[in-house]
């Protein structure tokens, strides 16, 4: 099902040429998403992941920008129901959203629990379908899209995207959000933040991010935090965990309970996603095959080992593991299971942060203006689909909003340059500019 012509092929197209990808962490081209048919179109403001601060200060900032962005794409996919998704536990921003959203768009209040920005999550909570395990929200009519994504949407026809909403938070001793452009150096903002010593940083939130290393990382169009975690933090142990580790502690602690199945938000929505029987079968060795399904239906929100299992175990690193090894099968055509404890599960987010050991990390952030940088290096891929292709040559000058990278596939974006300057390395993964 293709979504309706005209201003619908007009905004795919702007979203293609400014550059536009999923800003909460996906990175999924815009211009895909805009071109299938929906009823409903869902703004994700829910920032669900424990600490997560970017997108409530850009609610803050820039409310309207989100609603305009959230009615052009009902408008491109033909919805007949908008709404924001916001938790009104972030007060300052919730009342942004109050007096943004006009005549037509609905505002619906979140819990404060742990995966509802999941989108099969969401889509579950506020219109009761099930999304099919390896599908689509678009089969089953409804388009989510985060904040950030919306306001970069409203601005389309006429600047391409060039900077980003981070926040850096865990471990620091001033947790801080902020807007850098494409490419800013991680090492600046975790340096500003203060980290504590013997840390980990992950790109990403304390449930779902990954470690990366500061040095070497540069925010892209889908970054949406660094946290700082402890060395000897739980998360950071589930992290690190081999296969083989896992399966040794599998085998002497997996009772068979199935809480990771209980409390799996993706089983709770009706999908057939079964933790325990991949921790059975890493225990006996076989039976791997007949749960391709299931490990490929993990979201990797981290609720089966960070929350649900009592012994400690990591359902969720096993899957990723495992389905390394095997291809991802096609969409389940099942019928979705009934689970009436469907709303009743998810772990609210102060419990979770006690689990994870994070709850002193729970504060304030800061919004700061980041210092400005002598260089940002540019990712050709930025979030999901094939690398941009480089139209620029060192020495080339700049400047801001020019096209430095053409997109090279449709599962693909442009890229643009932030800042004028010098283009000083072109290489098979990055463009680095010297900033003026
Ligand atoms: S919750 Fe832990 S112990 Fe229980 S089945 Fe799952 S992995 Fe095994
Ligand atoms: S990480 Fe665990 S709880 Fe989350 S979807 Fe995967 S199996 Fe379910």
């Amino acid at each position: 099902m293709t979504a309706p012509a005209t201003s619908a092929d007009t905004l795919t197209d702007l979203a293609r040429k400014a550059g536009i990808i999923g800003a909460g962490g996906g990175g999924f081209p815009t211009h895909l998403k805009l071109s299938l048919a929906a009823e409903t179109v869902i703004a994700n403001a829910a920032e669900c992941e424990p600490l997560m601060a970017k997108d409530s200060c850009l609610i803050e900032r820039e409310p309207d920008s989100i609603v305009t962005g959230l009615r052009l794409a009902g408008e491109a996919v033909g919805a007949k129901r908008l709404v924001v998704a916001a938790k009104p536990k972030r007060e300052t921003a919730w009342r942004a959203l109050q007096t943004a959203v006009g005549e037509g768009v609905e505002l619906y209040p979140l819990p404060d629990a742990y995966p509802v920005g999941d989108e099969v999550t969401l889509i579950k909570l506020l219109t009761g379908k099930t999304v099919p395990r390896g599908g689509l929200p678009a089969d089953v009519g409804i388009l989510v899209q985060n904040v950030e994504t919306l306001a970069n949407l409203s601005r389309a026809g006429e600047s391409p995207v060039t900077n980003k909403y981070v926040c850096v938070v865990g471990a620091v001793k001033k947790p801080l959000a902020t807007v850098v452009p494409i490419g800013y150096p991680a090492e600046i903002l975790v340096r500003l933040a203060e980290p504590e010593p013997a840390t980990v940083v992950l790109e990403g939130g304390p449930a779902m991010g990954d470690p990366v290393d500061p040095v070497e990382a540069h925010v892209a169009k889908h970054t949406s935090a660094y946290t700082v975690l402890p060395e000897n933090s739980p998360v950071i142990a589930h992290l690190r965990s081999t296969l083989a580790l896992n399966r040794r502690r599998s085998l002497t602690a997996c009772i068979q309970c199935r809480l990771c199945t209980d409390h799996c938000p993706r089983w709770l929505t009706g999908q057939t996603v079964r933790p325990h029987l991949w921790m059975r079968a890493l225990c006996l060795g076989t039976g791997f095959d007949r749960l391709a399904g299931d490990l490929w239906g993990c979201c990797a929100c981290g609720v089966c080992e960070l929350y649900a299992c009592p012994e400690g175990l990591s359902p969720r690193k096993v899957a990723l593991q495992l389905r390394e090894r095997m291809p991802q099968p096609k969409r389940d055509e099942m019928e979705p299971g009934d689970r009436p404890l469907f709303g009743e599960r998810h772990p609210p987010t102060k419990r979770l942060m006690g689990r994870m050991g994070i709850g002193d990390y729970d504060r304030q952030v800061e919004w700061v203006e980041a210092p400005p940088t002598e260089r940002l290096r540019l990712a050709l891929l930025q979030g999901t689909g094939h690398p941009a292709k480089p139209v620029v040559k060192e020495g080339d000058e700049v400047k801001p909003g020019q096209l430095i990278a053409e997109a090279a596939a449709a599962v693909g974006v442009p890229l643009h340059a932030p800042v004028e300057g010098t283009v000083v390395e072109v290489t098979e993964r990055h463009i680095e500019l010297e900033v003026r």
